[in-house]
This record gives C-alpha cells, structure tokens and sequence, in this order.
C-alpha cells in the first residue's frame, strides 16, 4: 500500500477553512456557516475529479459514490463542521515533524507529555497542532481527510475488489442538527462507518440514549409587599426541580456505562421559568425509567409548589448497539481488515453520540472508527499523522473484506 503520501497536505487544506458552526442559526440556515458550505462544494470537486458520482443537494450532505466489483455496499461518513467550545477559525496549524516526546509549548497552553499518554506513540512522527489560540479541527477534518485519502487510493488501484463505496460529509454535526435534514432516501449501504473518534485504534460500538426534557413552570404573580398566599414562585418551582435530582447521577459524578441527568439551562421570572434536562442512559430499560422520574418529578413539584408544568422531551438519539448488533458483519469487517493489518482495535462506549447514532435508528449499522485525534473542541487538540494513515489503510482494508 502508497504511504498516503498527500494526506498531510489534504488536512492542512481541510483546516484552513473557516467551518465553525452556530447553534443559534439551526432551522434558520442550512449549514448554519457559510465556511462550512465553502469546504463541501470543495469536496464534492475533490470527489468528482476522483471519479465519483456525486450528490449534493438542498440538504447540504456531500454524497459520493465509488462503483466497486459487487459485495455489500458500504458508506464511509464525516462531519465538516467545528466545535465553538473555544475559537474554531483562523486556525493557523502548527506541524511537528520527527516529534521528540517532550511537552509541545504553543501560543499560551501547553500541551504536556505526562496528560497526554498516547503523544510517545508518536515519537519520531508528525504531530499537528494549533497555534494555541484556536482549536484545530482534527474533530472532524481528520475523519474527513482520512476517508479522502481512502478513497482516492481505492480509486487508483481497480485491480483490489470492494464493493460500492457510498460517502457522506455533514455540515452541523456539533449542534446536533446535522442529520435532521440528511437525505436519508439515497443511502443504499446498510453499514456506515463513521470516522469522528479519538485514540489510535478504538473502535466505539455503543453510545447513549439521549433525550431532552424543556420544562415550563407557570406561577401566579402578586406584588412581593402583599404576596402571601398569593404568589406562586416559577423560579422556585424551576429550582426545586434541579434541586430534587440525584447528585450521584450528574455527569460529574459518573463514567463507563452509568447514565446521568443534567440540568443544562435555566431562566426565569416568577411568572415563568423555563429549564432544560440532558437525560442519558445506555440502555432502553434506565434510558426510559430516568425520562419517567423526571416527568413524576416535574408533576410532583406542580403539586407541591401549586405551579402549572410542562414537560416536553426530545428524543435527540439512540444508542447504536441495536442496530450494529443486527449487521455483525460491520464490526467484524473491522477486525478482519486489523487482523491483517496487524493493528490491535480496542472496543470503548462513547458518553455522547455521533451522527451515525441517527443512522442505526434507521437501522443501519454505524460503528465509529478511530482519527488519530486527541483533546477535542479544546486549544490543545492535536493529531498523529501516522494515525490517519493507520485509519485509512484500515477502511480500504474493510472495504476489501465487505467485497467477499
Ligand atoms: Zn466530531
């Protein structure tokens, strides 16, 4: 196999656009940055001049597809957009080359050897990172170069068999918006590797069951001089409610598989409050017991407090080991391909979701596969170019297994 010779410039490409996305514009504009419209229409040429079949439409999804020899058709996602936990354009890369082991001292952070472990894995390699003002966007550029360079190889080489290789890149996929709008009609792969996680090797099968509860407290307003026996409290009622959830079951106090709620946003007047509740859980049974505790909390605080309550929950996505457990043939293609490749693939649950979760509700199987990336939506973020390359070798390995 080529040594993925391009792959760093690709990604240094990748980062230089501007692709922050913006909650505030979900259902107002589609993507919700024009940057990250920019980058598509650059990968769809990308993958036009590779020789694809394209599609991308209204719903703002590169679609790309690589005719193969036959076998199961398989699809190969990444998400375009950046994180706003910390500045996410401008990024100005910063590559270190034959990489020593010792701290990386950037532009007012420093990335230190000791809290990142896997950083001696890349002894002698090419790290990237920002320059310390900025995240990087290996989340999801990475992903993005990865399944680029995959393809492109796989286009170059007819004489390895694979069967139709379908390709997706999302806009929006940090505000969670990204696959309302997914163009879920034109997918004909029934396995869609996502590529969006973190440490070389990891392979993530499982995610949460993740819902919203948005609850309204309506209180009775009196003027706060002659309130007794009058005024019912809204901001009371909303507090009362954070206040009745387990301390023991808040993502501070929780990891592995233990689900959690959490309170992540609160406002208000007496009159009216509103609050708003992360409920995760891994498996269906604690997922819909935690939604049933809040809703007998919220009705038992309306009692208590003499307040009118509303309780709206979202499903926002599921966990995705249903689906991969239906296709084994998703998972195992992994291993097939590491196997021979001599690569030792760590199974994790991933405490948070990914777009391919809104995939396995339709019942396609999404395992995540692995970037090379570390310290996501943070200045400090970085990745291995070695990894990438590892990653993409691994997909033309899956894809030459799923052609049998
Ligand atoms: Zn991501």
């Amino acid at each position: 196999m080529d040594d993925f010779r391009g792959l760093q410039d690709r990604f240094l490409d990748y980062v230089s656009y501007d692709t922050m996305s913006d909650a505030s514009m979900c259902g107002k504009r589609r993507p919700t940055t024009a940057g990250q419209e920019t980058l598509l229409e650059h990968l769809r040429d990308q993958l036009e001049e590779m020789g694809l079949e394209t599609y991308y439409g209204k719903e703002k999804v590169v679609m790309g597809t690589l005719k193969g020899s036959g076998g199961t058709p398989v699809a190969f996602m990444a998400h375009v957009d950046t994180a706003d936990d910390v500045p996410g354009n401008g990024v100005k890369p910063m590559v270190w080359e034959n990489y020593d082991g010792s701290d990386i001292h950037l532009d007012g952070v420093t990335i230190k050897a000791d809290e990142n472990p896997d950083l001696s894995l890349c002894i002698g390699d090419t790290v990237i990172t920002s320059d310390g003002t900025t995240l990087l966007g290996a989340d999801d550029k990475a992903g993005v170069t990865i399944i680029m360079e995959a393809v492109r190889y796989l286009a170059g080489h007819p004489e390895i068999s694979h069967p139709d290789i379908e390709v997706f890149f999302t806009p929006d996929e940090e505000t969670g918006d990204g696959m309302s709008q997914f163009p879920y009609d034109r997918i004909r792969s029934r396995i869609c590797y996502t590529v969006d996680g973190g440490a070389e090797d990891e392979l993530e099968t499982e995610c949460f069951n993740a819902a919203t509860a948005e609850v309204t407290f309506k209180g009775v307003v009196a003027h706060f001089g002659a309130a007794r026996g009058k005024l019912r409290n809204a901001v009371v009622a909303a507090a009362a409610l954070i206040g009745m959830l387990p301390g023991s079951e808040s993502p501070e106090a929780t990891d592995k598989d233990y689900g959690y709620y959490c309170a992540s946003s609160v406002s208000g007047t007496p009159a009216e409050a509103h609050a708003e509740f992360l409920i995760r859980d891994f498996t269906d049974e604690g997922f819909q017991h935690r939604i049933d505790a809040l809703d007998a909390a919220v009705k038992a605080i309306e009692t208590l407090y003499h307040v009118k309550a509303e309780n709206r929950v979202r499903i926002s996505y599921r966990n995705m080991a249903a689906a991969n457990s239906r296709s084994p043939e998703a998972v195992e293609a992994v291993y097939k391909a590491a196997d021979k490749l001599s690569h030792r693939i760590h199974e994790r649950l991933i405490r948070g979701g990914t777009d391919g979760a809104r995939l396995a509700e339709k019942g396609v199987a999404c395992p995540n596969l692995y970037t090379g990336g570390y310290n996501f939506h943070s200045l400090t973020e970085w990745v291995s170019v070695r990894m990438m390359k590892r990653c993409a070798s691994l997909i033309v390995g899956i894809a030459e297994e799923l052609a049998k």
